[in-house]
Parts: C-alpha cells; structure tokens; sequence
C-alpha cells in the first residue's frame, strides 16, 4: 500500500508514543502514530494509577507543556491522593487511581482529534534506510512510510518474553505479540542493548474480594488534580481496601520459590529494585511477617481488581494458594494471572539530549525501551523526543532540558549519562533542586517555554497569562509594601523588634505565617483567589531555602577533593537512600570527586555525604 509522507512518524501507541507524537503535532510537522492496535493506544499495561512521588511531579510537567497525560488522568481519576501531604510542598506528590477503561478512551479521543495527527494500524518489522540514517518506517504488510525522523516507543515489545513459573513464551505484554523483527533490524545498528524485566500481578475479580472485613482507604476530600486546567472531578469517586501478606502466604511462597520464573534461573534480566515482587520481598526483607496489599479497583464500572503490592512470576496455582490465604481474598476468583516479563532495551548513553541515537540520524527512542519504568517517565520522554523530532524538521535548534529547571532534564541527564542498572524509575531524591522544581509551579517553569516554542495551545496560553498575571499583581502588591516590627506584631504575627521594616514577601517567608495572616495589613489582597495565595505563599516560603541551597552547590563544586577517610560508614546517612549507600560501602570511593561519578549519585546525596564528612571530622 502507497502512504504519503510524514515529518515525524512515531512507533507505538503506549505513554511515551502517545505523548511524542502530540507534541509533535502541536509544533504543527506532519505526525503519524503507528501502532499495532488503534484501540491498544493509552493502555495502562500495569497498575491503573498515575503519579506518585517524583513521577507527579513529571505529570505536571507534562501538563505545563500542554501534554495530554494530565488532562486523560484527571478525567479517568476514580481516587485522588496528594501523597506527602503532611511534608513540605517540594516532596508532596500528586497521585490518581485511574479507570483505564476512560484513560485509554480519553487518550484515543484526543490523539484522534488532534490536528496534523494521523492514527495508522500496523505492525512496523523495518525502518527505510537512506545511507545510514533512518527515513520512515516498513509495515509488515510491505507498505512503505517514509519520514524525516522516526520515534521508536515500542516499551516491553522488544524481544520480550513472557513469564509465569516454568512456563515462557514470547510477547510484548499479555495478550500482544513481541516485535522480533524490528530487534533484529536494530541489531544491525550494532546499539548496545541489554535485558531488563518487569512484573505485575494476578487481576481479582473484585466480586469475590470479602470488602466488609477490609480496611478502607478513601481519597482526599480535596482532590489535588494533575493538570492546571481541570477545575473538578468527572468520574465517579471509588474507595481502595487495604489487606496484608501474613505468615502463611509467606510460608506458601517460601516453599515456592523453586517454580517461580525468577528464582528458577528462567530470567537473566534485572528487575525494578522499587516494585519488588512479592516473591523478591520474602527473600529480601525475611524479617517482614506482613506486607501491605492496596486492592485497588480498575474503573468504576469493572469488577477487576489490581492488588497493589503482590506481583509474582510463580506458576498460577501458587498464585491462587497465597492469594486465597490472604484476609478478605479467602474467595478471591484470579481473573488473569500475574507474570513477569523480559525485554530488550537500548543503553540510553546511546542517546544525546534530544533522545537522538547518536549514531543513526534520524532515529530518536522514547519510553521503556530506553530502559525506564513507568507511565509517567514513558511520557516525558515521548514528549522530549516529539518536540526535539519536530524542532528537527523545522530546522529549529534543540529544545533541551536542564536539572535545574524540570524532573525531565533530572531523568534525561541520568539516563544519558549514567545509563541504568536497573529499570529506572523516578524519585524526589533524583533532583538536587527539588525546593524549586515543585509540582506547584511546574507551568511557571515550563509553560513560557511551550509557548515561546510553539507547542501551548491557545487555551493553554491564555490561560497561563492569566494566571501568572493574577500572581504578579498579588506579587507587586507584597514586595511594594513594608512594614514596621510593631505593624507586623499588631497583626498578629510573631516578629522579633529589631526596627527593620518587611516587605510583605519577608512576612511570608517565616515557615508559620500564611497569606491570610498578612491581608489585615494589605486589605487589597482579599480579593485574592485560593490558587495563588497557596502559590506566593509557597513562592516566599522557599526563596531564603533556594538562595542557600543554591549557595551550597556552589560549594560542593568547590569540595571535590575533600577526601574520605577509609574507615568512613555510609550507613545511616539520613536521606541516603540503601542503594546507595551499598553502592559506596562497595565502591570505598577515596575523594568527593570519586564518590560524584558513582552510578546513580546525585548532587543532592553528594551534599548529604558532604555534611555527614564534615561532621564527623
Ligand atoms: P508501552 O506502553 O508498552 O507501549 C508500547 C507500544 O508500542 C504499544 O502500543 C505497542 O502496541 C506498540 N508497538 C510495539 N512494537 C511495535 C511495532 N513493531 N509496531 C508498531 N507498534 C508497536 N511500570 C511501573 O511503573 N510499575 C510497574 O510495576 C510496572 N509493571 C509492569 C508490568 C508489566 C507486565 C508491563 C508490561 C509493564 C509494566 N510497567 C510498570 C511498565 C509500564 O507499563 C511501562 O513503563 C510503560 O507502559 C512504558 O510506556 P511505553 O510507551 O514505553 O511502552
């Protein structure tokens, strides 16, 4: 079949296709999504949840690019959490179980009416090679696509194998063939590819799920939403149920753990450290009698349940023994067993920061397979490569991110950088800037750049200017106005009497005050809505932190030298997560230098390491 060309094609329907190939579309290049199953595009191949700790942070910087991720999850979100809400505003999270059935109608419904977009059903087995760089795509039909650039978002498709106990065989997820072909063709670029593996769990049929003696975890009363222009929920609200593992699941899986994929010797890739399987945190964590089950439903109107906490590769009846001895699940019916699957990736050192190969124009990679886990990084690379894919063919320079202005250049630095070991997923703790890159200002830090680009749409931007105007005027009004210790004290707020005046910024910015305590001494302020009173208050409280924190890396440059004594013990670093505080025990780095080129270390955990040297010196 003869197809019309294309400026950007990209390949597959998952998170990061979906996103690439919209954030191509909006630069206004010719786009096509080619994936295997128009109705496979937006599927949610795991839990039926988006965001968390990190990862929200990356749905609302998606979001302040105009992407679709936030708007689909807020229209598909059953349960909403802000995860970390008692802590500071810098690590809170925001988090929605999802119905996947609305999400991936949501996601269809967008891509199909999104302009400059064309949906085409195929399987892509080889690419059309001009010289060395790739120029479009060849259907396993024989039809020929050619293209200036091509996205390649294929996920867990790449050669993979699915597991359950002693049982494999291929595919790209339950249900879907794996793409053999197109690793082949990729085999010839001579990429340095590796194996890693992934899992999920059994599915219930929630029917038969004893809800009455469970634990319940409503949602927030207060939803915080994804995106900056959902105003309120569209779904119906459902509760979780919570339940736990207990001495004799454990005992079922112990006895197990033979006819188990994993630890039958079926899998040689490495598995996500974070989403452990339930047979990986018996043997890891043996002191554990208990471990948290979320049961959380998959829609509104769907019976399936997704235990949140049990993902296994063990044969399937196992897998109905430890289930059923578990309290509530007693009767519990598996409507689809849970499995572990194996898969090629590509080592994104491979990659510059546009996601480009560096060795085969005209190819950039998006998505699992550059290694990562998750929705939500799939989609933030899908919309670095879309951008940077239609930059290309607009002869526009690349769009890049940095560390210090979004999650997304924490994770694309990482990962050209260091590579994986592991499937690697997002954390807080990745951003040594992390006072600023907060969730809540993700569209001050990154809409100016969709719009300067060109890929905010006009709702977005009118409603972006609208609200940054709103937030100067209630800024102008704080910083222009000072006030004397005794005015600050007769409002009501605690302030030492030393003479100096204070802006209204300065009241702010102690930790207790809020923007109601200061609007007695500005009664202009009053008519200022919710949103942006939480925003200038959050704005003044972190400014002093930023300046210092700022300061602080400035000096850790300047300490690269300091070395570490040989008998120093990285253990019980607070805020040093375990991985790497094995890794360094392993490695005995002799300098800070030494310890900074650590896979994984970032410039936050140096500045741990650093204060904990100082101390103890
Ligand atoms: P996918 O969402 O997998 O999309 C790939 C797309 O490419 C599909 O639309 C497919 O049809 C298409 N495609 C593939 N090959 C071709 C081809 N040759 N031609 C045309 N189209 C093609 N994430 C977590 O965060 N936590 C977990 O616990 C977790 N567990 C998982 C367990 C399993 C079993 C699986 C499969 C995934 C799991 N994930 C988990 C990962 C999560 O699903 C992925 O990270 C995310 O979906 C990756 O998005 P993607 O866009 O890269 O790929």
């Amino acid at each position: 079949m003869k197809h019309s060309a294309y400026d950007v094609i990209v390949v597959g329907g998952g998170h990061a296709g979906t996103e690439a190939a919209h954030a191509a579309a909006r630069m206004g290049v010719r786009t096509a999504l080619v994936t295997l199953d128009r109705n496979g595009i937006g599927i949610m191949s795991c839990n039926p949840a988006i965001g968390g700790l990190g990862k929200g942070h990356l749905v609302r910087e998606i979001d302040a690019l105009d992407g679709v991720m936030g708007r689909a999850a807020d229209l598909a979100g059953i349960q909403f959490r802000l995860l970390n809400r008692r802590k500071g505003p810098a690590v809170q999270g925001p988090r929605a179980q999802s119905d996947r059935a609305i999400y991936r109608r949501e996601i269809l419904r967008m891509t199909e009416n999104q302009e400059n977009l064309d949906i085409l059903e195929g399987e892509v087995t080889d690419f059309l090679m001009n010289g060395q760089a790739v120029a479009g795509v060849v259907l396993a039909d024989g039809s020929v696509i050619p293209s200036t650039s091509v996205i390649l978002t294929s996920g867990t498709f790449l050669r993979g194998v699915i597991h359950i106990g002693d049982v494999s065989k291929p595919g790209g997820r339950m249900g879907d063939k794996p793409s053999i072909k197109l690793a082949e063709r990729l085999d010839s670029f001579n990429l340095p590819l590796g194996r890693l593996k992934t899992g999920t769990p059994p599915r219930l049929d929630g029917r038969t799920i004893n809800w009455e003696i469970l634990d319940e975890q409503p949602g927030d009363d207060d939803p915080v939403f994804f995106s900056f222009l959902t105003r309120s929920v569209s779904a119906k609200q459902v509760s979780c149920g919570i339940t736990h593992t207990n001495a004799r699941t454990h005992e079922i899986i112990q006895k197990n753990l033979e006819r188990s994929a994993m630890y039958g010797g079926h899998i040689e890739g490495v598995g996500p450290r974070y989403c452990p399987s339930i047979e990986d945190k018996i043997v890891r964590f043996a002191e554990k009698d208990s471990h948290q089950i979320f049961l959380e439903p998959e829609g509104a109107s769907d019976h399936t349940v997704y235990p949140n906490g049990i993902s296994t590769s063990l044969p399937q009846d196992v897998q109905e023994a430890y289930v059923r001895s578990i309290r509530g699940l007693e009767q519990a019916v598996i409507l689809q067993p849970g499995y572990a699957i194996e898969y090629d990736y590509v080592d994104p050192r491979s990659l510059t920061l546009e996601l480009r190969l560096k060795d085969v124009p005209g190819l950039y990679l998006a998505g699992q397979i550059n290694g990562t886990t998750g929705y939500e990084e799939a989609a933030a690379q899908g919309m670095v490569a879309g951008l940077n894919a239609a930059r290309e063919c607009l002869g526009e320079g690349p769009v890049s991110f940095s560390r210090s202005n979004s999650y997304i250049g924490v994770m694309i630095d990482d990962l050209t950088t260091n590579g994986v070991a592991e499937p690697y997923r997002m954390f807080t703790s990745r951003a040594e800037f992390r006072l600023s890159l907060r969730a809540d200002n993700a569209d001050q830090r990154l809409t100016p750049l969709a719009i300067e680009i060109g890929c905010a749409g006009e709702g977005r931007r009118s409603a972006f200017l609208e609200k940054s105007n709103r937030l100067q005027q209630a800024r102008s009004v704080l910083e222009t106005q000072s006030f004397t210790p005794k005015q600050v004290a007769a409002a009501g707020i605690r302030v030492n009497q030393d003479g100096n005046r204070r802006t209204g910024l300065d009241i702010l910015a102690f930790p207790d005050v809020v923007f109601e305590d200061v609007v007695p001494l500005m009664p202009e302020l009053s008519g200022v809505d919710e949103g942006i009173r939480r925003q200038v208050e959050r704005d003044a409280l972190y400014a002093n932190y930023i300046a210092r924190q700022e300061r602080e890396i400035s000096a850790m440059k300047r300490d690269e030298g300091y070395v570490i004594p040989e008998s120093f013990s990285y253990e019980g670093i607070e805020g040093l997560s375990q991985e790497l505080q094995q890794k360094l025990t392993r490695a005995r780095p002799e300098t800070l230098a030494q310890a900074a080129r650590i896979d994984g270390m970032t410039p936050a955990a140096l500045a741990l390491l650093l204060a904990r040297l100082r101390r103890d010196r």
